[in-house]
């Protein structure tokens, strides 16, 4: 088989049904996206939060943090975090 021949795609063969249904399926990907970040909670003051140290350790931290300062009361590993 050649590298050119390897490379074709199939002819796209979506029916209306099937697209109708992707985009519906995305919308309400997209809205509920939406809802995770803006119509959360936005307490002042003290807020536990879940960090991902992605750059570092690559741990998980449960930290404390003020809302309104960013001050940070507290830090631990996620899993070793006792309420
Ligand atoms: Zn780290």
């Amino acid at each position: 088989m050649s590298p050119s021949a390897a490379r074709q795609l199939p002819e796209a063969t979506l029916t209306a049904d099937e697209l109708r249904r992707i985009d519906a399926y995305w919308r309400a990907c997209n809205y509920l996206s939406a809802g995770m970040i803006y119509l959360r909670d936005n307490p002042a003051g003290p807020n536990d939060e879940l960090w991902y140290h992605a750059s570092g350790c690559r741990s998980w931290l449960r930290v404390t943090r003020h809302t309104q300062t960013h001050e940070i009361l507290a830090a631990a590993f996620a899993g070793m975090a006792v309420r």
